[in-house]
């Protein structure tokens, strides 16, 4: 998927002007990806309709360029598919309490991915801090509570089975034993079928009742097709009340994987991991920013408007300042104006970090703007442009000695600090400037999970 609509979306960066046509095309090419990635057709429709009402051609300002414009609106729409809301609000993703007792139970049907995600999740807790155990809880598969155990020593955590044939007792037991060892994260693993039935049904909720979980995983074999998920899903839902899905089986060259993204949101449940491999280290938190950020591969674009907007600019205006940027504009007074913006968005955070968002930018190092000293730097850079006149913030370079010099005594800043400053944001608007430029070659290179 990744590529096909890197593919839609390169059409727009090739392309000089963005005429109806070529929008129109776009968009019928991005919704030919998506559903030949499997993600529902009503999801489909209304992604469509979404990002055509976004990007009203006729409506646009001069100053926002449409191809940042489309971006933004194809990158927020994508998000959106994935990204469950309850009266507008993102749901959040379940959280284990410190030096609390938190128990999660898996649930799922066979071979979806289960057992294995219960010996990923046990060490993604760890590696967190908390103290995990794990309980297997699977009496229905021969070999389930060696195949647990053995995920265990890997993690390592202990682990709990039982030669008891009833799987609520096992949980019982497990989870009355591990609460008085004092652990803070007890993972449940639960027994599947080949399909949902009646058997499986009440032997969840037995389960259920008897471990008390505060959390439900419900993990979902992501190359199943999106109509068998968002059945599944809701079935689950509705009998066992589900918190989060994991989607495993990500990484396998087959899979289509946009109905098992788009079709879950439905339940209103986030989707908290995806599964992209079968080692314990190949489960990852998901995040549909960050996941359609990758899959596009388009250096985060996105997510650099999305910084913006936290930081309490405007949709339009972080449009534009995208654009701004992108099109390396070397005045004094657009670098000032673009700094301004940097510092609120940084808000205490690492200016490298935040650069990070754009594409190409691993060469910043050289920049040096990190650290305490970087943000000292920020802050003189504006004294400076508050001691010049408008007419020199429009102007793009100064040689004159003498007005170097009044600039130096007004803002308090060295006169050779200036000068070096003055390189330094030169060698910053070009590299914004080339990135604009970037953006039109290489720039959207599906990333890894191209195939999403
Ligand atoms: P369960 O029956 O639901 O407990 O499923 P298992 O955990 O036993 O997994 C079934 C199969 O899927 C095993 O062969 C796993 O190695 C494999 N598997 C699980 N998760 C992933 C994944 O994310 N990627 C791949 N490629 N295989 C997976
Ligand atoms: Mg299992």
């Amino acid at each position: 998927l990744g590529q096909q609509v890197g593919a839609a979306l390169k059409k727009i960066v090739d392309s000089n002007s963005v005429t109806a046509e070529v929008l129109d095309e776009v968009i019928k090419d991005l919704s030919k990806a998506l559903i030949i990635a499997d993600v529902p057709i009503a999801v489909v429709n209304k992604f469509r309709d979404r990002v055509r009402k976004r990007v009203n051609l006729k409506e646009i300002a001069p100053s926002v360029d449409v191809r940042v414009m489309i971006q933004q609106a194809v990158f927020e729409e994508l998000v959106a598919m994935m990204t469950p809301t309850v009266d507008g609000e993102k749901v959040p993703t379940f959280k284990p309490k410190r030096n609390k007792f938190n128990v999660i139970m898996m649930v799922g049907l066979q071979g979806s991915g289960k057992t294995t995600t219960c010996g990923k999740i046990a060490r993604h807790y760890k590696k967190k801090g908390f103290r995990v155990a794990l309980i297997g809880a699977d009496t229905f598969r021969a070999g389930a509570r060696d195949q647990l155990a053995q995920l265990a020593s890997t993690v390592p955590a202990p682990c709990f089975t039982s030669d008891v044939d009833d799987p609520a007792q096992v949980a019982r037991e497990g989870v009355a034993r591990f609460r008085e060892a004092g652990y803070e994260v007890v993972i449940v693993d639960t027994s599947g079928r080949t399909q949902q039935d009646e058997a499986l049904m009440a032997e969840m909720a037995a389960v259920k009742e008897a471990a008390n979980p505060d959390h439900i995983m419900f993990i979902m074999d992501g190359t199943n097709s999106g109509k068998i998920i968002a059945l599944q899903s809701e079935q689950f839902h509705s009998i066992v009340g589900v918190g989060s899905h994991v989607i495993t089986k990500l990484d396998s060259d087959d899979t289509k994987g946009g109905g098992a993204l788009t079709s879950v949101v439905s339940t209103g449940a986030p989707i908290a991991f995806i599964g992209v491999g079968e080692t314990m280290n190949d489960m990852q938190e998901f995040n549909p920013e960050s996941f359609v950020s990758r899959m596009l591969g388009m250096g985060d674009i996105g997510g650099l408007i999305n910084k913006m907007k936290n930081a309490g600019l405007d949709s339009e205006k972080s449009v534009e300042v995208v654009t701004h940027m992108l099109k390396g504009e070397t005045s004094f007074r657009d670098i000032q104006e673009q700094l301004r913006m940097m510092d609120s968005m940084l808000d205490g955070g690492s200016i490298t970090d935040f650069l990070k968002h754009l594409p190409g930018m691993g060469g910043l190092g050289q920049l040096d703007l990190d650290g305490q000293d970087g943000m000292g730097r920020l802050r003189k850079v504006q004294y400076v442009f508050d001691s010049m006149t408008p007419g020199e913030l429009d102007s793009a370079k100064i040689n004159d000695e003498s007005r170097l010099r009044r600039i130096a005594m007004g803002s308090g800043v060295p006169l050779e600090e200036i000068k070096l400053l003055f390189a330094q944001l030169k060698k910053m608007a070009n590299l914004f400037s080339m990135m604009g430029k970037g953006l039109g070659k290489g720039g959207l290179n599906p990333g890894k999970l191209g195939n999403m």
